[in-house]
């Protein structure tokens, strides 16, 4: 424990991960001070589909009324092929009644707002900020930061993301940490009031074999694109350009959609990749979140699993206070089993959730229609991978 009598820890990435973990930790009695590599909050980025443990975790830090009023209110999936003809539908409400309403559509951005609001009072946040270096001695750690001063700390915690920084420096240096699913994903939020108003309470989707598009209806009249392509290249060095010749002529509107891909969008494009690491902790360093164990969209379940896999490890950490070696090797042997059956299944869904051919569209679509029958909630819940995961691990 350093001097002053509390524990201290650096939190490194002020995403979903990292604001859950500074809210649990400052409860538990901790100082935290949370660095963030970019200069300001990020924005909207890209819709989720927030629902599992981490929708329990946001209810029990009291803040599911706040993430409620950012929630884009989704009536229906609407599928349509690249000619613009309406291929089949799915009720989203039944979707939501499947897990009795725990199921919200929200920018990542704004759960990310929510968290960072919730927690502002319970932790110092430094923009702009990283982690450059650390030094462990016997009982504690000092984290050298990119703003030229050292922190002193009990705890270093790593979530900072699928590129995370802490583990190529800390955890597992040189390591190949990340398995590539064979797809790459973008997004961007556009402006539209024409497109809008065709889009309506619908999420669109239109796909071709190994591309689709998707645009979701934002909460304050603003629509959300979201792309994926299946592609075995590395990352484009320019993603614009990358997304313009990956899905021209994909038609039904999609044209109208890039249009508004212009060089001041704030565009997000990555590789799909699931995290892969031996070790989720070395000393007193910690991965949590994408850092340590990202899912990747084909599982659709990362942030809710991040903020779960954020609130088992202050769980581990405050049951144990004076044993924090134990506690995070706990923390690992908890929440890596409940996350390889995540990243297991979103390879197993990976070819269902983009499919490669015409047969595999319309077989996506046929099972998603039933979504919105009588009696077909099981099933819904066992294709949404609810049934065991709104259990939280820890
Ligand atoms: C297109 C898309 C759709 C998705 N859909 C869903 C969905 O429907 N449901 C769902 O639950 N999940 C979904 N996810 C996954 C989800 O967004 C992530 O799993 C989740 O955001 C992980 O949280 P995190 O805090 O670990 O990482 P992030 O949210 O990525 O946060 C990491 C933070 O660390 C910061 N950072 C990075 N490097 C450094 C550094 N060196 N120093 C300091 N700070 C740094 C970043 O700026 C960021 O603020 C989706 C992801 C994508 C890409």
């Amino acid at each position: 424990m350093t001097a002053v009598g509390r524990r201290r820890a650096v939190v490194c990435g002020a995403g979903i991960a990292g604001l859950t973990t500074a809210w649990w930790l400052e409860r538990a009695g901790w100082d935290v001070v949370v660095v963030e590599r970019a200069p300001r909050p990020r924005s909207a980025g890209y819709m989720i589909d927030f629902f599992g443990p981490g929708f329990a975790v946001a209810d029990r830090m009291g803040l599911v009324p706040a993430l409620r009023e950012r929630a884009a209110s989704i009536a229906e999936v609407q599928y349509l092929d690249p000619a613009g003809r309406r291929r089949g539908s799915a009720d989203y409400g039944a979707f939501r009644r499947a897990v009795d309403g725990r199921l919200l559509s929200l920018p990542r951005g704004d759960l990310a707002d929510v968290l960072l609001e919730a927690a502002r009072d319970r932790a110092e946040t430094r923009w702009a900020t990283t982690v450059d270096g650390v030094s462990e001695g016997t009982d504690h750690l000092d984290v050298h930061l990119s703003d030229g001063t050292t922190r002193t700390a009990d705890l270093l915690v790593g979530a900072d993301g699928l590129h995370s920084r802490v583990r190529e420096l800390v955890v597992a240096p040189g390591a190949r940490a990340l398995r590539s699913l064979g797809y790459q994903t973008a997004a961007f939020v556009l402006d539209d009031d024409g497109l809008r108003r065709r889009v309506g309470a619908r999420m669109v989707l239109v796909a071709d074999p190994d591309r689709q598009v998707a645009v979701y209806p934002m909460r304050d009249g603003l629509l959300a694109a979201w792309l994926v392509h299946r592609t075995s290249g590395p990352l484009p060095d320019d993603p614009r350009a990358a997304v313009r010749s990956h899905y021209r002529g994909l038609g039904s509107g999609v044209g109208r959609v890039l249009s508004h891909l212009t060089a001041e969008t704030d565009l997000y494009y990555d590789d799909v990749a699931q995290t892969e690491v031996e070790h989720w902790v070395r000393g007193r360093t910690v991965l949590v979140g994408d850092a340590a164990c990202a899912p990747s969209l084909m599982a659709g379940q990362g942030a809710s699993m991040a903020m779960a896999g954020a609130w088992a490890l202050v769980g581990q950490v405050r049951r144990r206070p004076d044993d924090l070696a134990t506690a995070l090797r706990r923390y690992e042997r908890t929440v890596r089993p409940f996350a390889e059956e995540r990243q297991a299944s979103g390879r197993r869904t990976a070819r269902w959730l983009v499919p490669s051919s015409r047969w595999g569209i319309r077989a996506r679509q046929g099972f998603l229609a039933l979504a919105g029958l009588p009696g077909s909630g099981p099933l819904v819940r066992r294709a949404f991978g609810t049934e065991a995961d709104t259990t939280l691990p820890g």
